[in-house]
């Protein structure tokens, strides 16, 4: 039986080889040794950081880094360093572990990790690849499958998955939301067009987000309805601020094409609520019947019903 040949003699000059490979491949790869320092670094890696050819070998790791996350590094690189694991590849579930070019911006990395060992030391070998071209499609299509085209503001179903994210976070104190729809809006495009009626829904929309902070959530609900959630204020500061928005809008002159300043209304409806006593759901159907009395009562009001409730708390305006 003919002996089976070891990898040494299939790859006669390995030495040779791994160096050419080292330097010659387009991922950057960084060695550290048991107190960070650099002890082999190969071209890619050096293009990758912005650094001249030999200028890191003996460097400290942490120039590499971010400020921010040296601890988190640090902490990294001794579990790995204890661990039992020989290669681990970072970045993989976070999407990217974040580097430091030389001139202090920042590149994202893909980066797999080896421990190993050289001249009887152990040495921590990172693999790395540019990823940034990739996180920012990645963060691209993010934005553009979140996000409304006209306004910029969450679609419906961001603005549903960033209201059960803050819900996850409140267990106390009240929330509310309201529902905005402006009025008459088919009149408003029938007289003015179409593009006069895309101009008013933008308006709306800086207006509405103008008038809200940090954790607030705005949303286009869809065509000229809108969604507001307020994860804190109680009942009566939320109707101020829905007021508010409601208000400034009607007063807003629109002087489209050298026309006479027009104005134009919104009625909305507002669910005030404790955490332990609603979902979503619920909140939504709760506004939106207010939103129907508001429409019921003329047009340019707000409504504003307490949950769990019947009847109706608060008509005004
Ligand atoms: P109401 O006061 O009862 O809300 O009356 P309304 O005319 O606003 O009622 P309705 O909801 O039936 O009509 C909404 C209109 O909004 C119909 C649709 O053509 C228009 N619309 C929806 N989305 C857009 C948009 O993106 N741009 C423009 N220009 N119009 C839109
Ligand atoms: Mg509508
Ligand atoms: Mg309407």
């Amino acid at each position: 039986m003919k002996k089976r040949a070891s990898i040494a003699s299939l790859i006669p000059d390995s030495q040779d080889i791994y160096r050419k490979i080292v330097f010659e491949i387009a991922d950057g790869i960084v060695g550290i040794d048991s107190h960070g320092t650099i002890r082999l670094c190969n071209p890619a890696a050096e293009t990758i950081f912005g650094w001249q050819t030999g200028e890191l070998v003996g460097k400290p790791l942490e120039l590499l880094l971010p400020e921010r996350i040296h601890s988190f590094h640090q902490r990294l690189v001794s579990d790995f360093q204890s661990g039992e694991t020989d290669t681990r590849r970072m970045g993989q579930r976070s999407a990217t572990i974040v580097g430091r070019r030389r001139d202090g911006s920042e590149v994202n990395l893909g980066i797999t990790i080896l421990r190993t060992s050289a001249a009887g030391a152990p040495l921590l070998v990172a693999v790395i690849r540019d990823i940034s071209d990739h996180v920012r499609y990645q963060n691209d299509l993010k934005r553009l499958a979140e996000t409304d085209s006209l306004t910029g503001l969450l679609n419906r179903r961001a603005f549903r998955s960033s209201v059960l994210q803050s819900f996850a976070g409140q267990m106390e104190g009240c929330r509310s939301m309201a529902i905005f729809d402006l009025d008459d809006f088919k009149g408003v495009n029938d007289r003015f067009g179409h593009d006069a009626g895309d101009e008013v829904i933008s308006r709306f929309s800086d207006i509405l987000s103008s008038s809200i902070r940090g954790a607030d959530i705005a949303g286009r609900w869809g065509g000229e309805e809108f969604v507001l959630f307020l994860p804190n204020p109680a009942g009566a500061a939320a109707i101020a601020i829905v007021e508010r928005i409601r208000a400034n809008f009607a007063n807003a002159g629109f002087d489209w094409q050298g026309c006479l300043p027009v104005h134009f209304t919104v009625s909305a409806g507002l669910a005030t609520a404790s955490p332990t006593n609603c979902d979503f759901a619920d909140m939504i159907a709760t506004s939106d019947r207010a939103l129907y009395e508001a429409k019921r009562g003329g047009r340019d009001r707000l409504v504003a019903i307490r949950m769990p409730a019947e009847p109706l708390v608060h008509d005004v305006f």
